[in-house]
């Protein structure tokens, strides 16, 4: 028996485990002492891997590369000479005849690793030239970059993720650490065990509500209020810290007329929380020695998801909880290499390193490094992943090139997006299953899962982890970035790498945060979180732990906003609010988790419908029952699973589920700094099958 280490690839937490190999098949996975599960795994690590040995798969895993010749055709299996070359040509037409801006790539926030979305972004920009290359932190934690960026510098966590057990107080913030991160909600109760206080705030009953403190069951739909009456209280009762503001901060006195109109008895018919608890919450959280505010997409996925960052971040600089251990910013990002695919650039306004596309001078350093006349170089920001649906019906973008997303399951409003994806030149999708993406796709490559190839993830903490190829690959598949590689290369411009090292050492020359980062300091087990200068350096577990700040004065910006309502509000017709959220068992569009047979038996199709006990009466709806559930753009099928947790006049969805696919039933109001979707607040009516 052997023994390969990888690091999970089910969640932004970046467990380290073992695969254990017998004759070529895995035989079980063992937690490993890695920097942030210390000899821990959930139940997806422990039992998300049997996909890998090819049992019970109810997709098809992808064997060998496809081709349907005219829209309507079924898929012909070729030699990947012949899908290779058939890409190359019809991208190379398509660019010729419509400009470089009406071709789109994905990179991928999965299994593929850093080495490959480095690729992509170079396909994008120095073969295609152009910034169109995103990946799906646009429709998770886009607002979380966008907003720490503005406001401190780096679109990241500013402490690791051990330092939420070492803090004195967590304010959790629409982030359910139960279900999405479940070994980083182990140290949510440690951190309660060591005796630090904890305040959620959620309109659920979450996990971490029952042990919190404090839990300030919010209304869905008004973050933005709430924050406010959070700054209005630190402002009002002197709880700020004066010398920090003085000295780290600016933008102070601009607050005061934003939050004016926020006092917590003020908005309490809108927040739903009382005032005294909102008081005592921003007692507790700026007198504590040590805070960290933590969240989720209960943030970031609504129209003002930018805004909400940023005015979180506006309460650390306020309170000066910030560069110490145990306090801090902690947006905790979901897909296990979501931090990944922002640090390698695959996002339309950044290339690695989080280097601007509109500075000339970066530019001509990249073009310089990839052998390009930076003249060809595209000089504006790109297109974000949920314009490409509005961009294809408009004629603008022709072809669309994804690697490892699946659009037609993820995104909101997916009628929309079938139009969209429907009125393409040319799909082509790059994926190890046949997800309902693929299905649609013009050229299907097939590419190689973890556990198959190595290469490094970047944990949300930006902390880059090496994983280990652990088993050969069955089927005629390819490495994505040998894929990527052979159609650069049949465009024209010669691209090859023999191993995913030289790639990630062209990156760290062209990225000076990264640049100490090398395989050897990452070694088997090692965590090494950027900024990464230096070969000595290393790496930085907490960022400010000097007060200054990666923004252009080198202050923290202070910031307040008007709250605005969400896009689409509730009436007769449609009378509840759908939330969607994360399943413990399962992750992203499920095709990897939903073919794990032991994870299927935890919870498997059709999905639910989470509902209050009262809501449920009133309907006549009854635990399990199978409903409708209906928005203005779709109607699904599920299951009611009635909860004393669920707030009342709101129904709650995971997007995994491919009967009962929730984003039917989403709209695309989107953030308007990132394009990042409302997908936590539609819409809708639920009715129980019987009366239909
Ligand atoms: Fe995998 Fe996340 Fe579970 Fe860790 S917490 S085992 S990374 S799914």
């Amino acid at each position: 028996m052997e023994k390969a280490t990888v690091v999970c690839p089910y969640c932004g937490a970046g467990c380290k485990m073992q695969m254990v190999v017998d004759d070529g098949k895995i035989i079980k996975v063992e937690a490993a002492n890695g920097k942030t599960n210390q000899g821990e795994l959930c139940l997806k690590g422990y039992y998300g891997w049997d996909f890998l040995n090819d049992t019970k798969l109810l997709t098809p895993r992808l064997r060998e590369p496809m081709i349907r010749r005219e829209k309507g055709a079924p898929f012909e299996t070729v030699s990947w000479d012949e899908a290779i070359k058939f890409v190359a040509h019809r991208l190379s037409d398509i660019k010729a005849k419509y400009g470089p801006r009406s071709i789109m790539t994905t990179g991928s926030s999965r299994g593929t690793g850093n080495e490959t979305n480095f690729v992509m972004q170079k396909f994008a920009r120095a073969v295609l030239g152009t910034n169109n290359v995103d990946c799906c932190a646009r429709v998770c934690h886009g607002p979380s970059v966008a907003g720490l960026r503005a406001t401190v510098g780096n679109g990241a966590m500013s402490v690791s993720v051990e330092d939420i057990e070492k803090s004195k107080c967590l304010l959790i913030f629409g982030y359910n650490s139960a279900d999405s991160h479940p070994i980083v909600a182990r140290r949510v109760v440690k951190a309660k065990q060591n005796g630090a206080k904890i305040i959620v705030c959620d309109p659920r009953r979450i996990e971490a509500a029952r042990i919190a403190d404090q839990h300030l069951q919010l209304n869905n739909g008004c973050n933005v209020a709430m924050v406010n009456s959070f700054i209005y209280t630190i402002l009002e009762e002197n709880l700020y810290n004066k010398d920090y503001v003085a000295n780290y901060t600016e933008g102070f006195d601009a607050l005061w007329d934003v939050v004016k109109d926020y006092a917590p008895e003020k908005v309490e018919p809108i927040t739903g929380v009382p005032a005294a608890d909102v008081r005592q919450a921003m007692r507790t959280y700026a007198k504590a020695e040590t805070a960290i505010i933590c969240w989720g997409m209960g943030v970031t996925q609504f129209g003002q998801g930018t805004e909400t960052v940023k005015s979180l971040s506006t309460l650390a600089l306020l309170t000066g909880q910030l560069g110490r251990p145990g306090a801090g910013l902690a947006p905790v990002r979901g897909q296990n290499n979501v931090q990944g695919g922002c640090d390698m650039g695959v996002l339309p306004d950044l290339f690695p390193g989080y280097q601007k596309v509109t500075d000339a001078a970066v530019r001509e350093k990249f073009a310089k490094r990839w052998g390009i006349d930076p003249a060809t170089m595209d000089k504006e920001n790109g297109v974000k992943i949920t314009e490409v649906p509005h961009l294809a019906l408009e004629g603008k973008v022709k072809a669309y090139y994804i690697m490892g997303e699946d659009p037609l399951q993820t995104e909101a409003d997916l009628s929309m997006v079938r139009k969209g994806i429907e009125a393409l030149d040319l799909l082509v999708v790059q994926d190890i299953f046949m997800t309902k993406t693929a299905e649609v796709a013009d050229v299907i490559l097939p590419s190689t899962s973890w556990g198959e190839h190595s290469g490094v993830y970047t944990c949300c903490d930006r902390g880059f982890q090496r994983f280990f190829k652990a088993v050969e690959p069955k089927y005629n598949v390819k490495r994505d970035w040998a894929i990527i590689s052979l159609i650069a290369t049949e465009m024209g411009y010669p691209m090859h790498y023999n191993d995913e090292q030289e790639i990630w050492d062209e990156l760290r020359e062209l990225c000076p945060l990264y640049f100490g980062a090398t395989y050897e300091k990452m070694g088997e087990m090692g965590h090494v979180q950027w900024p990464c200068p230096t070969l000595e350096h290393p790496g930085t577990p907490i960022l400010y732990t000097d007060n200054k700040f990666a923004t252009p004065s080198g202050k923290g910006l202070l910031f307040a906003t008007q709250w605005r309502k969400p896009g689409e509000l509730i009436d007769e017709d449609f009378p509840m609010v759908l939330c969607t959220v994360r399943e413990v068992g399962h992750y992203s569009c499920r095709s990897m988790t939903g073919n794990c047979a032991a994870l299927r038996t935890l919870a498997d199709e059709p999905g639910y419908v989470q509902i209050n006990p009262t809501d449920a009466q009133v309907l006549g709806i009854k635990d399990q029952q199978l409903v409708w559930v209906e928005s203005r753009r779709g109607k699904v099928i599920s299951r009611a699973n009635v909860s004393e947790r669920i707030n009342r006049n709101a129904v709650y969805m995971t997007y995994q589920w491919w009967i009962g696919a929730c984003n039917e039933l989403t709209q695309d109001n989107v953030d308007s700094v990132t394009a990042t979707p409302e997908t936590k607040y539609c819409a809708v009516k639920v009715v129980a099958i019987e009366d239909q």
